[in-house]
């Protein structure tokens, strides 16, 4: 079953450190910083700006596809961890994470790693005695730690390893096809 489309038909991985994603992608976008990627989303792009945007496009949408002449990836899935695979196959991303290299989900700025005495306003009492190492955004001042989430975070991210075990990339004309084996 075919998942994902690219419209040029390129050795893989697709190098770009600043992928542009739609704006119907906020969910990826999030799960990319995370993975270390400088993922770009806004979600007031609108259609005339993502035309000219000399990065790799990814997008759910179809119309914008078909008119870009520049790099895109088109996701025809609505599977969510499928697009993490996809995007992970597309950019060559290890899909593990590592906290020393994470960007901050929400804003995509750099963390730097802090230790307890940092933090101490910022976060609840409970989760300072039980953590030492905390990460901080250098760009809208959100803290993060390896807690409980990270157990969700892990299972998420085996999903997509195992969906990016069965992925294929072939070219078709000037495409290239990402297909899910069944
Ligand atoms: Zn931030």
């Amino acid at each position: 079953m075919e998942v994902a489309r690219l419209n040029l038909c390129a050795p893989l991985p697709i190098v770009d450190e600043e992928p542009i994603l739609d704006s119907m992608l906020g969910w990826l976008a999030r799960w990319l910083r995370m993975l270390g990627i400088h993922a770009i989303y806004s979600p007031s792009f609108n259609d005339e700006s993502l035309l000219s945007i000399n990065h790799l496009l990814i997008t759910r949408d179809r119309e914008l596809f078909r008119k870009r002449s520049l790099p895109t990836l088109l996701l025809e899935t609505s599977i969510h961890e499928e697009w993490l695979s996809i995007s992970s196959l597309i950019l060559g991303t290890q899909l593990v994470i590592n906290m020393d290299r994470s960007l901050c989900p929400i804003c995509g700025s750099k963390l730097v790693k802090v230790g307890r005495e940092a933090v101490v306003s910022k976060v609840p009492r409970s989760v300072l005695l039980r953590h030492d190492s905390f990460w901080l955004c250098t760009g809208c001042g959100k803290v993060y730690w390896v807690g409980s989430h990270h157990m969700r975070i892990g299972k998420e991210l085996e999903i997509a390893r195992y969906i990016l075990s069965r992925l294929k990339a072939s070219c078709v004309g000037n495409n290239l096809l990402i297909i899910r084996n069944n």
